[in-house]
C-alpha cells in the first residue's frame, strides 16, 4: 500500500509550505507532500485549485450542517456587519444579536437551562467550563471538589486545560500534559474493549462500575464533574453501547458529580435529534456547543448552564465583585447572527429530520459493507458513522503500522473525489446535514470502490 498522492505542487502549495504552519499536520512530510488547496464550496461539495470536485464527507471538521454555499448565512453576516460589526459583552454591555441567540438556545435546550455563555471555539468553551466548575466549588465552600473526569479517547480540545480532558495520547505527548486534577476513565468501545461473551449491557455495566470505582478511589467529595461526548467523535466515532448512558448518569447522580455534555460534534441534529442528549436521554448540567452551531461559517461556541451550575457562580461573582473571565470576541455579533440564521435554516428545512431519515439510509448502506474483508466494524447514528478497518477480522487487527490502512483507503477515496477523515484505521463520515439519499449512495459506492482497490 503505497503513497498515491500526486507530487506536483502549485505555487500556492509551495507558498503554503514556505510560510504557513499547520495545525494537526506533520510539518516535515507536509513540506514534501504539499497541501490540498481548497478554493470553493457548493452544497455538500468542495473544489480544489485544479477544479476537482469532492464530496465533503466530513462537513469540513464535523461542522458545516447547511452546506458550503448558504447565501442566507452570508446575508446574515453582511446585515450584522453593516449594523453593528463588533461589540462586546463585558461589564453589563450587551447587543441584540447575542440576546436573541441566547434566548433561542435556551428554548432549544432539551433540559431546563438557565444561561448561555458565549465563547469562540470548542476548546475555549471546555476550558471555560473547567474554570467555572472550580469557581463554583469555591463558591459552595468545597475547595477540594476540583477533579474532573473525562474518558480515554474523548476529545475536548487543545488548550492546556481542554487538551488535558482529551484522552488521546497524541494530544499529550510532547506537551507535558495532562495537568493535575484531570482523570480519565474507560472508553465505551464495545467492539474493541468488550470481553469474550460479554453482552453490550454487561459491558455498559462494567463501564459504569469503572467510573464508580474511580470516583470512590479519588474520594467522591473531590470530583466536580464528568465530561463526555454523547457519541465520541475524534476518538473514532464511538457510539455508546446500549444502557451505557442511563448507568453512567445514575453513578453521577449518586455522587453529586455534574455532567458536562460536550455536544460540539453531536449538537444541532447530527444524531437525528436536535441534541444527542435527547437521543440518549441524558440530563446534562452543562452543554458545550460549537461547530454546527454556526455551520462554522463563523467561529462560535456556547456553554449552556443550568441553575445548579449558574446560581453559585453568580453568588461568587457578587462576593468577588466580578466574574473575572471572558473573551474579547465571545458572543461576537457577526458570529451569533450567523448562528441564529443557521439554526433558523436547520429548523425550516427539517435538517434534523433529514439527519434521522437520510442518516438511517447511510447507516444501512455502510452496514452492507460489514462483510467486506477489510471492514471490522461499522457503527454510527444519524449522519455520523465510523468504519473500522482491519486486515485480520478475527484478531481485529490492521497493518503493523497503526493508521496505515486507514490512510491508504482515505487517500484512495480522495482520488475518487471523497474527502473523509481517517482516525487511525477508522474512516469517519459526518457529511453536511443537507445530504440526500442519492448523494449517500454515491458516497458509499466510492467507499466500496476504495476498499476493493486497497485489498
Ligand atoms: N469538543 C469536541 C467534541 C470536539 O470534537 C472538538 C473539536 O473537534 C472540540 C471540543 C474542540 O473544538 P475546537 O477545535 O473548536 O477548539
Amino acid at each position: 500500500i503505497g503513497d498515491t498522492m500526486s507530487n506536483s505542487i502549485s505555487q500556492q502549495g509551495s507558498d503554503d509550505i514556505a510560510f504557513h504552519m499547520h495545525p494537526y499536520t506533520n510539518a516535515i512530510t507536509h513540506a514534501s507532500q504539499g497541501p490540498l488547496v481548497i478554493t470553493r464550496g457548493d452544497g455538500i461539495y468542495v473544489e480544489d485549485e485544479n477544479g476537482k470536485k469532492y464530496i465533503e464527507a466530513m462537513a469540513g471538521l464535523w461542522s458545516v450542517a447547511v452546506g458550503f454555499s448558504e447565501q442566507r448565512l452570508v446575508d446574515a453576516a453582511m446585515r450584522q456587519m453593516q449594523t453593528l460589526p463588533f461589540y462586546h459583552l463585558f461589564t453589563h454591555k450587551t447587543h441584540e444579536a447575542a440576546v436573541r441567540f441566547a434566548k433561542t438556545l435556551i428554548d432549544l435546550a432539551p433540559v431546563p437551562m438557565s444561561k448561555v455563555f458565549f465563547t469562540n471555539s470548542g476548546s475555549e468553551a471546555n476550558d471555560t467550563v473547567m474554570k467555572l466548575l472550580w469557581y463554583r466549588s469555591n463558591a459552595l465552600g468545597q475547595p477540594n471538589k476540583k477533579k474532573l473526569i473525562a474518558r480515554h479517547k474523548g476529545y475536548h480540545g487543545v488548550t492546556i486545560a481542554s487538551a488535558s480532558l482529551t484522552g488521546l495520547p497524541g494530544n499529550h505527548k510532547g506537551f507535558d500534559l495532562p495537568i493535575e486534577r484531570v482523570l480519565h476513565t474507560t472508553c465505551p468501545h464495545y467492539w474493541r474493549e468488550g470481553k469474550d461473551g460479554e453482552t453490550e449491557e454487561d459491558f455498559a455495566t462494567r463501564m459504569a462500575a469503572d467510573l464508580e470505582a474511580l470516583i470512590q478511589k479519588e474520594g467522591p467529595d473531590t470530583i466536580a464533574a464528568f465530561f463526555a461526548e454523547p457519541v465520541m467523535g475524534a476518538g473514532g466515532v464511538i457510539v455508546p453501547p446500549k444502557t451505557y448512558w442511563e448507568k453512567i448518569q445514575a453513578v453521577l447522580n449518586k455522587y453529586d458529580v455534574l455532567l458536562v455534555a460536550d455536544e460540539v460534534i453531536c449538537g444541532f441534529g447530527r444524531t437525528g435529534k436536535m441534541f444527542a442528549s435527547e437521543t440518549y436521554d441524558i440530563k446534562p448540567d452543562v452543554m458545550v456547543l460549537s461547530k454546527q452551531i454556526s455551520s462554522s461559517y463563523q467561529p462560535l461556541s456556547a456553554i449552556l448552564l443550568n441553575s445548579r451550575m449558574f446560581d453559585p457562580i453568580a453568588d461568587e461573582s457578587n462576593k468577588l465583585g466580578v466574574l473575572g473571565h471572558g473573551f474579547t470576541a465571545g458572543g461576537h455579533p457577526v458570529a451569533v447572527a450567523v448562528g441564529q440564521e443557521n439554526v433558523n435554516i436547520i429548523r425550516e428545512r427539517n435538517l434534523v429530520q433529514n439527519a434521522a431519515v437520510t442518516g438511517a439510509h447511510l447507516q444501512q448502506r455502510l452496514a452492507g459493507l460489514s462483510d467486506h474483508p477489510l471492514v471490522g466494524e461499522v457503527r454510527g447514528v444519524g449522519l455520523i458513522a465510523g468504519l473500522e478497518l482491519v486486515t485480520d477480522k478475527a484478531a481485529k487487527t490492521a497493518l503493523a503500522s497503526p493508521g496505515q490502512l486507514g490512510t491508504a483507503v482515505g487517500r484512495k477515496l480522495q482520488e475518487l473525489g471523497v474527502i473523509t477523515r481517517n482516525i487511525g484505521d477508522t474512516l469517519a463520515f459526518c457529511p453536511p446535514l443537507i445530504i440526500n439519499a442519492e448523494q449517500v449512495d454515491t458516497l458509499v459506492d466510492a467507499v466500496t470502490q476504495a476498499l476493493d482497490a486497497t485489498q
